[in-house]
């Protein structure tokens, strides 16, 4: 086993307080224990780690997704630092560089930064109805999308934008309704946008948003999106259940995609398997760091957990090979993955929605 996906930690501090956030908000603090932001010291082990790794396992290419908190609290000149020391490192491996930022400290010097070092972003967002109060808040508790939005329309229009910009992802929440997110994003021009399920399982569901209601969230913003009917708006989502309906791979990991090629190494050098395992109460999620141990180390003590095969339910599902069980952290329960998807009847649901309109698809057929 090695690793091709890599999720670097750079700040460990956010400028919002989302309260959906499985970070900061979802019980977990051990956030607080660990340096701010990742520092000289720190950027220079990593990439030595990581070179390590790709030269051992003769890497032809890897991805380094930036994260946070939100990670362009690391600053200029430390993102630079990294940049270019991962990629003198690791030579020749390819480094697909990205990052996965909340936008609001974004301006045109950054978007410059990510042109110079082949870097692509995209901005989470939550758009939420006027009056309705938001999930993605500043510190004071304000919604912080109407100043993300001002800031984006300062600098969508450069090509600079386009070239790094890959798109959107969104959070299902009970305070917003699936249409009006649908068109905002169209209204917004950010064709390219996912819908992702709220972290939750069995031990550990999501104290606001109820299944029936991620499952009506999501048929009636499946509907809204075929009827706007243009084959430049993209959902990823539905694009990728189309795409598996249809007989392909999709690889996406909330579709039952591995999640054991990829790992996440934090500000102080420690790494372990994906954060959103920290929804799974009492998991001891697998930590070495890196100033004692490689890469390899970790690889060959992965828990036995990210293995796991499909649940004897999903077995006889006839959407088994669509869903592929969900997403692995949602079916945790009772210290074991061996349940379906807690989204289980919204996966089913959907699948069989999507299925029935695939006559009138033909314009949203994704090339992924
Ligand atoms: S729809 Fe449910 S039973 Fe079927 S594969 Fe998905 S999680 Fe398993």
């Amino acid at each position: 086993m090695s690793i091709n996906w890599f999720i670097i930690k750079v700040a460990n501090r956010c400028n919002l307080n989302c309260t959906y956030c499985y970070v900061f908000n979802r019980g977990d603090n051990s956030w607080n224990k660990k340096p701010p932001i990742l520092s000289a010291k720190n950027i220079e082990l990593i990439c030595l780690r990581i070179a390590e790794h790709c030269r051992q396992h003769n890497k032809q290419k890897i991805v380094i997704e930036l994260h946070g908190g939100e990670p362009l609290l690391i600053g200029k000149k430390s993102f630079e630092e990294l940049a270019l020391t991962l990629r003198k490192y690791c030579y020749p491996t390819q480094i697909e560089l990205c990052l996965q930022t909340n936008g609001l400290l974004l301006d045109s010097k950054w978007i410059e930064l990510f042109v110079k070092h082949q870097t692509t972003f995209s901005i989470s967002v939550d758009p939420t109805p006027t009056g309705i109060a938001s999930a993605r808040i500043d510190k004071k508790g304000n919604d912080s999308t109407p100043e993300l939005i001002k800031l984006i329309n300062s600098l969508a229009h450069t090509p600079e934008f386009k070239a790094t910009f890959t798109g959107a992802l969104c959070v299902i929440s009970n305070k917003t309704d699936p249409v009006f997110v649908v068109d905002w994003f169209y209204k917004n021009n950010m064709h390219n946008f996912d819908l992702l399920l709220p972290d939750a399982n069995y031990s550990n569901p999501d104290p606001d948003t109820s299944t029936d209601f991620v499952k009506s969230f999501l048929l009636k913003a499946y509907k809204r999106w075929i009827g706007i009917d243009d084959p430049k708006f993209r959902i990823r989502i539905f694009q990728h259940l189309i795409q598996k309906t249809l007989g392909a791979e999709s690889g996406l990991d909330a579709l039952g995609g591995k999640i054991n090629d990829m790992c996440v190494i934090e500000s102080d050098s420690t790494i372990h398997h994906h954060d959103v395992l920290k929804i799974c109460p009492n998991l001891s999620n697998h930590s070495l760091n890196l100033l004692t141990n490689s890469i390899d180390d970790f690889c060959n003590n992965a828990p036995d957990f990210l293995d796991i095969s499909l649940p004897e339910k999903c077995t006889t599902c006839r959407h088994r090979d669509i869903c592929g069980g969900g997403y692995l952290p949602h079916r945790f329960k009772n210290n074991s993955f061996d349940y379906p998807s807690y989204y289980c009847d919204v996966l089913y649901g959907l699948i069989d929605e999507i299925k029935d309109s695939l006559n009138h698809l033909e314009h949203h057929i994704p090339t992924i």
